[in-house]
C-alpha cells in the first residue's frame, strides 16, 4: 500500500453512508484459519473434497465427515481475530452504517466484535439436522485426536447432525445471498479484503455495487480477478492495512470535525 493509496481510499470510507465490507479466506489467513485446500492435509490428505464436503459424502459416511469438521471446528474455537477483524468492528462505530458479508465460516468477525455479519457460506460454529433443518449453535461436542466419532442425532427429530456449513453442489442460504445482493446494489463503498475473485457470489457482488454506482477498495496481498474493477488497491494483508486504514480514516474525520 502507498500513503498516496490510503489517503485516497480513506477519503472513500469517510464520504460513505453504507459501507459494505466484502470478506473471504484471506482475511483470517493471519488468525491461522486453514483454507478448504490447505485443511486437506494430514490424516485427511488422501481424502476427495467430495467425499468430505457433499450431502452424498456425508450420507456415505457420516463418522469421517463429522469428524473431519469436528477437527476443523477445534482449530477454528482456537483460532483469534486478527487486527484486521478488529479494524473493520471499529470502523462500524465510526461510519453511518456498515455491514460485513463474508464467505468466512470461522466467525471470527462476530468474534470480534463486528455485529451486523452476513455469512454466506454458513458457519462451521453451527450445526444443523440434515433431514429438517433445525439449527443448533454453543457447546458442540470436542474433537478427539485419533478417535472417529458419529454425528450426534437432532435433539428435535433425531436427524443426524451435520455442519450449517455450504457443500459443493447445495444453494447457499437465501436469505443471505439476498440480503448480500440487495446492499451491493445501494451501498456506497464495497471494501473487498481477501477475496480472490473466483468464488461465486462473492465474486458478483463488486460488479453489482460498481454498475449501481458505489466506489471499490479492494485489500489483497495479491492482485486478485477482481483488482480491474476497484476504484483503489491497497496491496498487503488485511491485519496490517486494515489498522492503518482506519487510523487514516480516524484521522481525516477528527481534522474534518476541528476545521467545521
Ligand atoms: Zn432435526
Amino acid at each position: 500500500m502507498t500513503p498516496e493509496g490510503l489517503a485516497r481510499a480513506a477519503r472513500i470510507v469517510a464520504d460513505s453512508g453504507l459501507l459494505v465490507v466484502s470478506s473471504g479466506a484471506g482475511m483470517s489467513r493471519e488468525s491461522g484459519i486453514p483454507t478448504f485446500r490447505d485443511a486437506m492435509e494430514g490424516l485427511w490428505a488422501n481424502f476427495d473434497p467430495q467425499e468430505l464436503a457433499t450431502e452424498e459424502g456425508f450420507r456415505a459416511n457420516p463418522r469421517r465427515v463429522w469428524s473431519w469438521y469436528a477437527w476443523r471446528r477445534d482449530r477454528v474455537m482456537q483460532a483469534r481475530p486478527n487486527p484486521g477483524h478488529f479494524a473493520v468492528a471499529e470502523l462500524a462505530g465510526i461510519v453511518p452504517e456498515l455491514v460485513v458479508v463474508t464467505q468466512n465460516v470461522d466467525g471470527l468477525h462476530a468474534a470480534a466484535g463486528s455485529r451486523d455479519v452476513v455469512e454466506v457460506h454458513g458457519s462451521i460454529r453451527r450445526v444443523r439436522c440434515l433431514d429438517r433443518g433445525h439449527v443448533f449453535s454453543g457447546e458442540l461436542p470436542v474433537y478427539a485426536e485419533c478417535e472417529e466419532q458419529d454425528p450426534p442425532p437432532c435433539p428435535v427429530c433425531g436427524s443426524p447432525l451435520r455442519p450449517d456449513v455450504v457443500w459443493f453442489g447445495e444453494m447457499l442460504p437465501v436469505d443471505a445471498v439476498e440480503r448480500a445482493w440487495s446492499l451491493a446494489g445501494r451501498c456506497d463503498t464495497m471494501l473487498l479484503i481477501g477475496t480472490s475473485g473466483t468464488v461465486w457470489p462473492a465474486a458478483e457482488l463488486p460488479l453489482v455495487a460498481r454498475r449501481a454506482g458505489a466506489r471499490i477498495i479492494e485489500v489483497n496481498p495479491h492482485r486478485s480477478e477482481l483488482t480491474h474493477t476497484a476504484d483503489v488497491f491497497l496491496q498487503g494483508p488485511a491485519g496490517e492495512v486494515l489498522p492503518a486504514l482506519l487510523a487514516e480514516v480516524r484521522r481525516l474525520l477528527a481534522a474534518s470535525t476541528s476545521t467545521s
